[in-house]
């Protein structure tokens, strides 16, 4: 089929051949393409084009008008095609025409046709689009990219994908997406509007862009919903966010919320079960049921958290325990905590507003505004004190402390308050307590100091009290540059020195206080020097060091009048000594005569005197042994005095010893007419360790005062045992009379040295008033007290006690007894030694009387001599000789012979008892002497010397 139609309109249809005329042209209305329902521009590229008449489409070449040769359309090879269901082409072109999508066709860069979605697209009519160049419409930015499209015209595929902007009749971009085919002349581009699509993406970009920078804000994730599809898009942090199933949860809990929404509302707040969880919604499109929604769901729990952290970190400084003003750099309060109000006297609701409102409670609020004004400059500033008169009318000493702070661009001071009434009042008190120990070191007689040894060995004063100037005489300006010890010591006496540093060195060894004595150089004393006494305590330090807190004082005038005193001493001691010494030699002096007079009486008595004789000798002999019994007493007294007398400790037979005694007295008690008992109970017979020439001393004087103060009546002394252990003995000793008595006043004066009841020296009794004195110190001296019970006119009591050590071995005084009687001791040879005549003569009556051989000498020397010569039984010996002592001529003879040697001797004994031993002698007799007691001796240490052999 082949037709011609005009190629101006309406396109009229001027030639149709047969078969036209038959499938096509008898059928026709109207004679033009328009009738045939052909828009010819839609064409306009085409060399093919499909009809559609009657419900058949047929296919026919088009070849279109030429300006030179044709004005007209020609169409050939038209036929019938049968197109297999395939919507026939009217309908096509209704589909085009209707598409909402834009369909264009062009060649080069410009339209030839454009359907009519170009219209609500882009608002412009097609024809308007129709020739004109594409670029003019498309934005610049995009040219850059499908400029290389069109120049390969797709490429192999001949085909291109692209999104553009395409400018709208509004002047607004319009976000195109376009597939674009190439034919050899020709391109077809179908373009979808995708603006809303697009914004949405960038939005969402923007959103993603905007998500990464507040992520650190908190936890957010933004999703959209595309209600078409029924399906959510989440941006790339979800998972970060959200398990799987919680956001499958999440999205049925915003489709629930979304479902009840109104569409005009633009904006959903979104709430979760969840608290922290909190959502927003927004509708960005809805065209029909293609509703999309954009949201962020977002954890509010770190914004919470660090909203409750930044109200916490506020309410710590509010409630601190310290007040704390903030201020911003203007001076505004920007945070006054309840501290500061306490501190200030502000009420709970009052506050301050600005520094300038804590000017006027400070007392120095001149210097307040400089300071203040240093810390908001931030510089470098020291604390801040004032006085703070609160507005409750309380003054405090305060002290400011301040530090600034800029935060972003802003100027923050931070001032701390600290309450130091109390420090001040403290340090006021500690000022006080310091002054007063200052004066109490300046005022305390001598000085104070401190004197540290460290560990290097040096020695200095770390402190040293102003009277120490004074002490060691020094100026008080050279006493601050006092502080090495070796400038004390320079001022020390040398001989005093040693003495100084050993006693430090030991007391620093073993931290013991240190004392001393010793002289520094004093220009004002007449010898250059004065005494100091030093003393300190050391302390040792954890450092290592050693601290000695000491003082030093003057005792010159101390030292002086112990010089003084401890002359004085000496002058007393030396007195003493010579009086010891005259009684000593007066003693001795008075006992030879008496010695003498006491011999010869006995040699008298011996020879059968008259009753006249008698009676004047015995008168002679009562005298002399009062005159004896006194000397004694004094010697005694005085050694006893000297403390010279000490007890001894020998073996003796108790019960012996008290017999003798009364033995000896028992002439005296018939001269007095009294009746003399001893009353013995409980085991005495016994060897015990004690003094028993003391013991016999006391029971005498006792006994003998008792005869003396008793007149015909009687005197019993008893001795009992008051207690036994395995090794002691206690006896009970008492001395009782039925004489005078001695009345309650003076029955402790009796005791005293020299007293007597009444001075009776040279009247009825005759005595010294020494007895009693004596007694009691040597019963003291023996562990003993004596007691009295008296009564004027009945008589007295004296009773004492003494322990002794037991002897635990057999007596031997029995046995010794029982020898004596054995052995012959009829005839002995004695050697007397004896310078002094009348002694001599004496002696030798006595040794005759016995019916004993003896021969005499007259010194140590020829004692010696004759022991070396001869034999003798025993040897007599006088220890005050010329020529050689007693004590040397002992010693002499001991070397060569065992002959006992007796020491007679008129010395007391304590005092030469101590050598009598040391030179070997066998015993002592006192001078003047018992003759019975001299035969006893001369017995037994024959005895013991038989025994030895
Ligand atoms: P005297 O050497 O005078 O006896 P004493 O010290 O022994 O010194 O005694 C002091 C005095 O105590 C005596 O002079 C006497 O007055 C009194 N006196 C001592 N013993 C007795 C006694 N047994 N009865 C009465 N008076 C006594």
């Amino acid at each position: 089929m082949v037709f011609l139609a005009d190629d101006t309109f309406p396109y009229n249809i001027f030639y149709g051949n047969e078969a036209f005329e038959e499938q096509i042209g008898q059928g026709l209305n109207e004679r033009t393409l328009l009738g045939l329902g052909l828009d010819i521009n839609a064409y306009i590229f085409k060399e093919e084009l499909i009809l559609t008449h009657a419900g058949k489409d047929y296919g026919f070449r088009l070849e279109l008008p030429t300006d030179h040769s044709s004005n007209y359309y020609l169409f050939y090879k038209g036929k019938e095609l049968r197109m297999h269901g395939l919507p026939p082409k009217k309908e096509v072109q209704q589909f085009f025409k209707s598409s909402l999508d834009l369909i264009a066709v062009g060649q080069h860069d410009y339209l030839t046709y454009v359907n009519h979605a170009s219209l609500p697209i882009l608002g412009y009519d097609p024809a308007f689009l129709q020739n004109t160049s594409l670029c003019s419409f498309i934005h610049e930015d995009d040219l850059e990219r499908i400029r290389p499209i069109w120049k390969s015209k797709g490429g192999a595929d001949q085909l291109g994908f692209f999104r553009i902007r395409f400018i709208d009749k509004q002047g607004v971009y319009k976000f195109l997406d376009c597939s674009v085919q190439f034919t050899e002349d020709r391109f077809f581009i179908l373009a979808r509007d995708v603006s809303q699509k697009a914004k949405h993406e960038l939005n969402l970009e923007r959103r993603k862009e905007l998500m990464k920078n507040v992520g650190s804000l908190g936890k957010m994730v933004s999703w959209e919903y595309f209600e078409a599809s029924q399906e959510f898009l989440w941006d790339d942090s979800t998972f970060d966010f959200f398990e799987k199933e919680s956001q499958k949860e999440l999205e049925r809990q915003i489709l629930e919320k979304l479902k009840n929404k109104n569409r005009q509302e633009q904006d959903v707040d979104l709430e979760f079960g969840s608290e922290s969880l909190k959502g927003t919604a927004q509708l960005i499109s809805s065209a029909g049921n293609s509703a999309v929604w954009v949201g962020v769901v977002w954890d509010e729990g770190p914004r919470k958290a660090l909203e409750s952290k930044s109200l916490l970190h506020e309410r710590l400084i509010l409630n601190a325990p310290e007040p704390i003003i903030i201020s911003k750099g203007d001076g505004q309060i920007y945070l006054c905590n309840s501290e500061s109000k306490k501190l200030f006297g502000l009420g709970k609701n009052q506050n301050f507003s600005h520094l300038k409102d804590i000017e006027p409670l400070l007392t120095s609020n001149q210097e307040w505004r400089s300071w203040i004004q240093t810390a908001i400059n931030g510089e470098n500033i020291t604390h801040f004190s004032s006085e703070l008169l609160s507005q409750s009318g309380q003054t405090h000493a305060i002290e400011i402390a301040a530090s600034r702070l800029v935060e972003e661009g802003e100027n923050y001071v931070f001032l701390s308050f600290r309450n130091v009434s109390e420090k001040v009042s403290l340090e006021k008190t500690l000022e006080e307590n310091s002054n007063f120990l200052m004066n109490l070191t300046e005022q305390v007689p001598g000085g104070l100091y401190q004197l540290v040894l460290d560990g290097s060995g040096k020695m200095n004063f770390s402190f040293l009290s102003k009277g120490i100037a004074a002490v060691l005489g020094l100026k008080q300006e050279e006493l601050s540059g006092f502080s090495d010890i070796s400038m004390a010591i320079s001022r020390v006496h040398p001989l005093d020195l040693p003495q100084l540093i050993m006693s430090s060195v030991a007391s620093a060894k073993k931290l013991e206080p240190w004392q001393c004595q010793f002289r520094v150089k004093s220009s004002s004393e007449p010898s250059g020097y004065r005494w100091i006494l030093g003393a300190a305590r050391p302390q040792s330090l954890d450092n290592g060091d050693m601290v000695w807190y000491g003082y030093l004082t003057d005792i010159s005038q101390q030292k002086e009048f112990e010089t003084k005193l401890d002359e004085a001493r000496k002058t007393a001691e030396k007195a003493s000594q010579i009086k010891s010494d005259f009684l000593s030699m007066i003693s001795h002096e008075l006992r030879t005569p008496l010695n003498a007079i006491s011999g010869s009486v006995y040699s008298l008595l011996q020879e059968t005197p008259t009753d006249q004789q008698m009676g004047a000798l015995n008168t002679i002999n009562f005298a002399v042994d009062n005159l004896i019994i006194m000397i004694n007493d004094l010697l005694d007294f005085q050694k006893i005095e000297a403390g010279k007398l000490t007890i001894e400790k020998a073996p003796f037979n108790l019960k012996d010893l008290v017999e003798q005694v009364i033995k000896g007295l028992s002439f005296h008690a018939k001269d007095s007419k009294n009746n003399l008992n001893l009353h013995l109970f409980g085991g005495l017979d016994v060897q015990v360790k004690g003094d028993k020439t003391r013991l016999s001393q006391v029971l005498n004087n006792l006994i003998t005062n008792a005869l003396k103060f008793t007149k015909e009546g009687n005197v019993d002394v008893t001795a009992k045992l008051k207690a036994q252990s395995s090794d002691k003995i206690s006896i009970y000793f008492e001395v009782k009379d039925t004489g005078i008595g001695i009345a309650p006043e003076h029955q402790e004066r009796i005791f005293n040295d020299f007293d007597q009841v009444k001075p009776t020296f040279s009247a009825k009794y005759g005595g010294t008033g020494l007895g009693l004195s004596i007694t009691r110190k040597l019963l003291n001296l023996m562990g003993g007290a004596i007691g009295l019970e008296s009564a004027e006119g009945v008589g007295s009591t004296f009773y004492f006690e003494l322990t002794f050590d037991l002897v635990k071995t057999a007596t031997t005084n029995g046995t010794i007894k029982e020898f004596s009687h054995a052995m012959d001791l009829s005839s002995l040879h004695l050697l007397m030694a004896e310078d002094n005549d009348v002694n001599a003569l004496v002696l030798g009556k006595i040794i005759k009387k016995w019916g004993y051989t003896f021969e005499r000498v007259i010194n140590g020397q020829e004692a010696v001599e004759a022991m070396k010569t001869k034999t003798f039984d025993c040897v007599l010996m006088d220890i005050q000789m010329p020529v050689m002592d007693g004590f040397e001529a002992t010693k002499a003879i001991k070397k060569f012979s065992k002959t006992p040697v007796l020491a007679l001797t008129a010395a007391a004994k304590l005092e030469i008892m101590e050598q009598i031993e040391a030179c070997g002698f066998e015993g002592f007799v006192a001078k003047p002497i018992d003759a019975a007691e001299l035969l006893k001796k001369i017995r037994e240490v024959i005895h013991q010397k038989n025994q030895r052999a």
